[in-house]
């Protein structure tokens, strides 16, 4: 079963394309249409998760989404549902480091990411999981793999960042792994249910 991706972030894509289950195959939807960009302006990820399904329901293909952000606890939450606008148009080695200046002597380095998987179809059926992972700020930028904030971002039981442990431990374990596992299992029971 073919299911189209509401992002064209390929980092994204490649990550989710590697934990799918056998019998579903990701496309990104910029495959489709010029442009999967919508307005994020929802409260919770799980909204901002349904209004990326939401702007292509027109379309009548199975589609699947996710909202995603990183919350530090001493930051109160931020940059959280901002995560990737935080600090506007910059790139995210300055966003990284505007947030190891705020933490500088801060001792509380708690964070997680999280992220809500949705899906929903031309039959009207809509699923929607979370995954979190819980983890703490490193002093310093270190490593060279994944994306956005995983170079200061330091998982539960490690001493490394996701950027240096690489992407087949990432994929093991992260936040969206978490959600897109719960997805995909109430997404098999929903089609088995059917048929
Ligand atoms: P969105 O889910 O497309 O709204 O973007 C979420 C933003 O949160 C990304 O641009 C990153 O800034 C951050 N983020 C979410 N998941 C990850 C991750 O796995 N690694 C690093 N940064 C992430």
């Amino acid at each position: 079963m073919k299911l189209y991706l509401v992002s064209t972030n390929s980092h994204k894509v490649r990550e989710i394309s590697s934990l799918v289950p056998s019998g579903f195959f990701i496309e990104s939807l910029g495959t489709v249409v010029d442009s999967c960009a919508v307005r994020e302006d929802g409260v919770t990820y799980l909204q901002n998760a349904l209004k990326k399904l939401e702007a292509f329901l027109d379309l009548g293909l199975p589609l699947i989404s996710d909202d995603s952000g990183l919350e530090i606890e001493a930051l109160g939450g931020m940059p959280g549902l901002n995560s990737a606008r935080y600090l506007g148009d910059c790139g995210f080695g300055e966003k990284m480091k505007d947030i190891l200046l705020k933490l500088r002597g801060v001792t509380n380095r708690r964070a997680r990411f999280i992220c809500t998987a949705a899906y929903t179809d031309s039959k009207g059926t809509y699923i929607a999981a979370e995954g979190i992972i819980e983890g703490t700020i490193s002093h310093r930028i270190r490593g060279e793999h994944g994306f956005g904030y995983d170079p200061i971002f330091i998982p539960e039981n490690n001493d490394m960042t996701f950027a240096e442990l690489g992407s087949e431990f990432k994929n093991s374990c992260s936040h969206r792994y978490r959600a897109f596992k719960r997805l995909f299992e109430l997404l098999s029971l929903c089609i088995g249910s059917r048929s």
